[in-house]
Order: structure tokens, then C-alpha cells, then sequence
């Protein structure tokens, strides 16, 4: 991995990351850049942030929000406030969706979807998803922040019969929460702790779902805890409370 320059900046002088500190590392794709912003929370805390669509503003903002009270570890992408990231390689132009690069069959399907696939394309999405998946353990509950905008993707699209219906293992719809506000998880005790709390909420088929490639299969595949809080674009109120409400459930035992 070709890390050209890493810069502690901000609160923190020491080489040692301090709580609400922030620090950026760059990757080259080709002649492209794609930045990762790293920011701190406490020394003992065991989530992780992470947003890999940079377009999806509102649940950045919500992190960057709930993160005023409370320091929190969280990583992002920063390249041209595209959902999807392109580099030119040999005069190509290649371009990913950040979210489907962490498997090989992924990285494949992504690269065709989106441009043209070719080895050393997909070598270089593998770079930036290493980049990211360092930060990525088993000591780690990762909580991913997306917004959907499709007005066709909503939690029923998880229902038998709907396009995610493939990737379902256990589904709660309230009657409380808009549709396109949910929280889809890999661990079957968050499921059961969220569907008490009468969120919306999907658990993942671990065995069974589609490898496309995105960082929920990956974590799915390797047992390590995932959830992502999804909202609707410009439900701000509502992904701030989400992440409120999954905080406090992880910190009851
Ligand atoms: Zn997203």
C-alpha cells in the first residue's frame, strides 16, 4: 500500500492519536488521490465510524454531531464528494462504488458496473479497501453511516419477494420509524436488542447473502460485528437519534 504522507493535524502534536484528534492519509490510485480522515475517540472505545460514500452528507453530519459530546472513533473517505471513486490508470478510466471493493468477486463486479474491469483496476480498488479494512478488527463493532435516496430501496425491500429479500435473515418493521430509516446488522443479538426498541431493522443472511462485495459481507463473512444506520438524505433528526439509541443499546449488556 502506497501511503504518501500521513499528517497529524489539529489537536494533536504527538505521534501518539489523542482522544478528538484527526488524522488523513492519503492514497494513490493511479494519478488519482482518495484521502481517509481519521478521527479519535477514547483509547478504550470499541466502535468504529465508518462512511465510505461521501455524497451521503447527513450521516456524516450526524456523526460529526453526536462526536461534540462524546470523542468517537470514525473513518471516512474523502475524494471528489462522488458516491463512487474513479483513477485513471494507463490512460482508463476506472470507477468503483467504495461500498463493494472489500471482496474479489466485488471489486469485479464493481469495476464492470461502473467502467471496465481489468487485474491491475482491481488490484488497485484492493489497495484502498486494505487501506480501510486496517483500521478493521475483531476488537471492533463497526457502525456504518449511509443515506439512501432510491426511492425503491427502503427496509421492504427486504421482505419476501423484494430485492434484498436474498439477504434476510430476520426483519422488524415498525410502525413508529419512516421506511427509509433503519438500522441492518450481522449479529443476531443486536437484532433482537433493536427489534425491543422497535426500530426498523434487518439482520443479515451471513451464509446465504449476495457477495457483492460491500463491507457488511465482508464483516458477515469473518464474524466481526457490523451495523449499519441508514437513513433517508436530509434526515438529519432521525439518524442523529438512531445512532443516540444503537449507543446506548451496545453500552447495556
Ligand atoms: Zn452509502
Amino acid at each position: 500500500m502506497k501511503i504518501i504522507a500521513t499528517l497529524i493535524v489539529f489537536l494533536s502534536l504527538g505521534a501518539v492519536a489523542q482522544k478528538g484528534s484527526k488524522m488523513e492519509s492519503t492514497i494513490s490510485l493511479g494519478e488519482s488521490t482518495v484521502k481517509i480522515i481519521r478521527q479519535f475517540g477514547a483509547t478504550n472505545d470499541s466502535i468504529l465510524f465508518i462512511n465510505v460514500h461521501e455524497d451521503e452528507q447527513t450521516s456524516i453530519d450526524a456523526v460529526e454531531k453526536y462526536a461534540e459530546d462524546r470523542p468517537l472513533n470514525f473513518i471516512r473517505l474523502a475524494h471528489l464528494k462522488s458516491r463512487n471513486v474513479s483513477y485513471q490508470l494507463n490512460g482508463k478510466e476506472y470507477i468503483v462504488d467504495p461500498n463493494r471493493i472489500f471482496t474479489a468477486k466485488g471489486r469485479k463486479a464493481t469495476l464492470k458496473k461502473q467502467s471496465q474491469f481489468s487485474y491491475r483496476a482491481a488490484r488497485a480498488a484492493k489497495r484502498l479497501a486494505n487501506s480501510l479494512l486496517t483500521h478493521i478488527s475483531h476488537e471492533k463493532i463497526i457502525i456504518a453511516m449511509h443515506n439512501n435516496t432510491d426511492v425503491n430501496y427502503t427496509i421492504k425491500s427486504y421482505l419476501p419477494g423484494g430485492d434484498e429479500a436474498e439477504n434476510t435473515a430476520d426483519i422488524h418493521i415498525s410502525e413508529a420509524w419512516d421506511a427509509d430509516d433503519f438500522i441492518y446488522t450481522t449479529v443476531p443479538a443486536y437484532f433482537t436488542k433493536f427489534k425491543a426498541l422497535d426500530l426498523n431493522v434487518i439482520l443479515q443472511d451471513n451464509e446465504q447473502c449476495v457477495n457483492d462485495g460491500s463491507l457488511s459481507v465482508y464483516c458477515g463473512q469473518r464474524n466481526i460485528p457490523y451495523i449499519n444506520i441508514e437513513a433517508q438524505k436530509g434526515h438529519f433528526d432521525e439518524q442523529l437519534k438512531l445512532i443516540d439509541l444503537v449507543m446506548h443499546a451496545l453500552q447495556e449488556k
